[in-house]
């Protein structure tokens, strides 16, 4: 009975307990969105069923892929020529599903390998091509090197990671690129922040980040950049585009989850509000890193610091895993790093509060 009263003991604590999530993905969803959601589980819109068991095929379900998509193209500003749709198999499915459609990219790519997923990207695409797409190593201190030397190579298209969701690192200026066409795994930073689409041919993210749950892969191709081959139907991109991303059962819920994010975002006052949201609360923390700078490590130059992934160590590394022990038990969650660095890492999505990270920094200081 004492063993079950301490263990009623410890539920009632962590049920009281407020939770606060920095996950890197899945992540944390906004209250309010969490909350409609569930309401829309037992009954969506007084139609008497759950949203779960919405057809495809349904009028309801074609409304809510038009709206999602039309929320697409009003808050990133996307212009008419490019095509949004949505896939199966996460951002990884895309390592084989650009190559299949762009068989000629292999003569014209240049890859920016900033971190551990634009490498795997990498190493699928040299796979599928069988032969090494031509790469260059992302490094801080020949950066401005490097924009030349990417200026003057011949290649039209550019591979990059927008930001590396491991490492922390953030390229947010495509402008240094202009005379690239670029191609953008975005799904650590996607609806963070505006950008301009002047030298983009092909965006994609995983909707788990910024945009809900996953299940889904937001696609952003301007025309004329897929091109057409003789590819098994799943693959072939003209389907999905032709067939408004239900040539098979698309993933009906997390569409629905990520319409739900999407008017959160808008209601929150867009995407300039989110961006300048996100931009503080990053801010904030860097700059108590900073202050205690003899006690934390921060590999990321400054002007690629992530403004989602916010990557840091104590330089004692006792205290790093005192501190993760500590953080879970006070219901800090998410905060240690992916499992091939270690350290600590807080993910600054869209959903998290300037609360949050003020409850963090107040946490922090208990360990400097
Ligand atoms: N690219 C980036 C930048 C990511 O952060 C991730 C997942 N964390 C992936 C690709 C792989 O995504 P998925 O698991 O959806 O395939």
């Amino acid at each position: 009975y004492l063993f079950l009263d301490c263990v009623l003991v410890l539920c009632l604590q962590w049920t009281e307990m407020k939770v606060n999530n920095f996950s890197a993905g899945p992540s944390k969803i906004p209250d309010s969105v969490v909350n409609q959601v569930s309401k829309d589980i037992l009954e969506y819109q007084n139609l008497g069923y759950s949203v779960l068991e919405i057809s495809h095929r349904s009028k309801v379900f074609e409304e809510i892929l038009s709206k999602v998509k039309a929320h697409l193209y009003e808050l990133l500003k996307i212009p008419d020529n490019f095509d949004v749709f949505f896939l199966q198999g996460g951002a990884t499915f895309q390592n084989t599903f650009i190559p299949a459609n762009k068989p000629t990219l292999i003569d014209n790519l240049i890859f920016l390998i900033s971190g551990t997923w634009g490498k795997k990207t990498f190493q699928d695409f040299e796979k599928y091509y069988n032969q090494n797409p031509f790469s260059i190593p992302f490094n801080h201190e020949t950066y401005d090197e490097l924009i030349t030397n990417v200026y003057k190579s011949d290649e039209k298209y550019l591979y990059i990671t927008s930001n590396e969701t491991i490492e922390g690192i953030q390229i947010r200026n495509f402008n240094n690129f202009d005379n690239k066409e670029l191609i953008i795994d975005m799904s650590s930073d996607i609806c963070s922040y505006v950008f301009d689409w002047k030298n983009i041919s092909y965006v994609y993210a995983g909707a788990q980040k910024n945009l809900g749950i996953p299940g889904v892969t937001i696609c952003i191709s301007k025309e004329g950049f897929l091109e057409k081959s003789n590819l098994t139907s799943y693959i072939d991109a003209h389907n999905h585009i032709d067939k408004n991303s239900a040539f098979n059962t698309p993933p009906t819920f997390s569409i629905y989850v990520m319409l739900k994010v999407l008017e959160w975002i808008a209601d929150s006052g867009g995407l300039e509000k989110i961006q300048l949201d996100n931009s503080i609360k990053a801010e904030t923390l860097y700059k108590f890193l900073d202050e205690n700078s003899e006690k934390f490590n921060l590999s990321v130059p400054k002007e690629f610091r992530s403004y989602s992934n916010i990557v840091f160590d104590f330089k004692d590394s006792k205290l790093t895993s005192n501190f993760l022990q500590s953080s879970v038990n006070k219901g800090f969650l998410g905060l240690n790093g992916h499992r091939s660095i270690g350290g600590v890492r807080v993910s600054n999505y869209n959903s998290i509060s300037i609360e949050m990270v003020e409850d963090l920094i107040t946490h922090l200081k208990g360990f400097i």
